[in-house]
């Protein structure tokens, strides 16, 4: 048994997952990185992608490839077919409570896009306010900030505190009868704050303001139920739940999307086309204008099904492993930060080490083979709330192991020593 194998055997034995097997349908984890076993912990920039996934798409390229929609051919059928599956797919996976609820996007900036030109600015003006929380990535606040600049609205910012928890009570002070939206991430990128999001969902409403939720870094590290949430939009990408990049969904309420007028106009988001006039089609279509990526979509279907057939309950405590090894060890390092230490957390550990530049850090990792990130996250208002520049942040997924964990550290303390001593 090589050492990579007798470690995964190792941490098998300390969590419930079959990570042997889970490891194996992931082929790049077998890469080496400057003659090192890759050790990947910057699953929340990207995950990595099963077999499942990969093949999916040869197999679309190889035996299904045609457009979709407007085909009378059997190609074109059979990929309509699959990507309207793809689309049930995801509703059962978010548990919509109908499929026209599933707009295909490029991703979750995508998706937050299209809620703000399309619900947002025809509907907000000068008396109206926007509130969101200080854990946003940059693509749950700068879309606002369009919007606000388009309308006159206002964007208010909830605090969070000195753990990078929201403060829930400044939060509901923060609500009142101008809030018409409330934009929050589920799960922060740059911390791994898990946010009360039912609450933030009760709250919000009972202020008659309608909700989105920035489901990036929450699609397969916290429980996902819409209808359970109660959100009016939930926003994710493919690329960071296993699946293919360009890809990513918008949830909405059938009752909203109906009533939302299209942001992109082209092929497919119409049923009739005339000079004089043109007629919009259906929900979800009237929002998926032009080709869209059909791969992507089957890819993020088979990614979903991956994940789905997996112990979740499992997976999370197995990531909580994790980050509880990671905190551990982290607390050891002398002149180690650890910025983010909310009582709920996903996988996430960001932290600063006094003397050391996280580029730095980040660069010398890579040579041990070990690939964190490092850097404001998209995150900047987070990285100066906290008076940091940037963090080095290591952000776990199902396939990782305890033992990575415990190389990822020994490998930083070399490092350290060598940047500081
Ligand atoms: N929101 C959060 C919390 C994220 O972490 C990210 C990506 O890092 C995004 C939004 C943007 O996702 P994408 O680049 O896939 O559109």
């Amino acid at each position: 048994m090589n050492t990579m194998n007798a470690n995964v055997a190792a941490s098998a034995a300390t969590s419930e997952l079959d990570l042997a097997r889970i490891r194996a349908d992931f082929p790049i984890l077998a890469r080496e990185i400057k003659g090192k076993p890759l050790i990947y912990v910057d699953n929340a920039a990207t995950t990595q992608k099963p077999r499942q996934v990969i093949e999916r798409l040869t197999h679309y390229y190889t035996h299904e490839n045609a457009n979709i929609h407007r085909g009378v051919h059997t190609l074109s059928g059979e990929a309509t077919a699959a990507y309207e599956d793809a689309r049930r797919c995801v509703q059962r996976f978010v548990n919509a409570a109908d499929e026209r609820e599933i707009v295909f996007t490029r991703g979750t900036t995508e998706a937050v896009n299209l809620v703000a030109q399309s619900w947002a600015r025809p509907q907000l003006g000068p008396d109206d306010e926007i509130l969101i929380t200080a854990l946003e990535h940059h693509s749950n606040i700068v879309p606002w900030q369009m919007v606000c600049e388009q309308t006159g609205a206002r964007l208010v910012v909830a605090p969070i505190d000195d753990d990078g928890a929201l403060l829930m009570d400044e939060f509901a002070a923060l609500l009142n009868e101008r809030t018409r939206l409330v934009a929050a991430v589920h799960v922060s990128n740059a911390l791994g704050t898990v946010n009360p999001v039912a609450e933030i969902v009760r709250l919000a409403h009972a202020a008659g303001a309608v909700v989105l939720l920035d489901g990036a870094q929450a699609s397969v590290h916290e429980p996902l139920d819409v209808q359970a949430l109660g959100c009016d939009f939930y926003a994710f990408s493919g690329h960071k739940a296993f699946g293919p990049t360009g890809v990513g969904v918008l949830y909405g309420r059938a009752a909203l999307l109906e009533a939302m007028p299209p942001w992109q106009g082209g092929g497919d988001m119409i049923k009739v086309v005339r000079f004089s006039h043109s007629e919009y089609n259906d929900i979800p279509y009237k929002f998926e204008a032009g080709t869209p990526n059909i791969a992507g979509g089957l890819g993020l279907a088979a990614a979903l099904d991956y994940f789905a057939a997996l112990d979740f309950d499992a997976v999370q405590r197995h990531e909580h492993a994790l980050l509880e090894a990671a905190t551990a060890r982290a607390h050891a390092v002398p002149g180690l930060r650890i910025i983010g230490s909310a009582a709920h957390k996903v996988g996430v550990l960001s932290f600063s080490i006094e003397g050391v530049h996280p580029q730095d850090l980040g660069t010398l990792l890579d040579h041990h083979g070990i690939a964190i990130r490092t850097g404001h996250h998209c995150a900047m208002p987070v990285m100066e709330r906290f008076g940091v520049p940037g963090t080095a942040r290591v952000s776990f997924a199902l396939y990782n192991t305890l033992e990575e964990v415990e190389q990822v550290f020994d490998a930083l303390e070399k490092v350290r020593t060598m940047l500081v001593d």
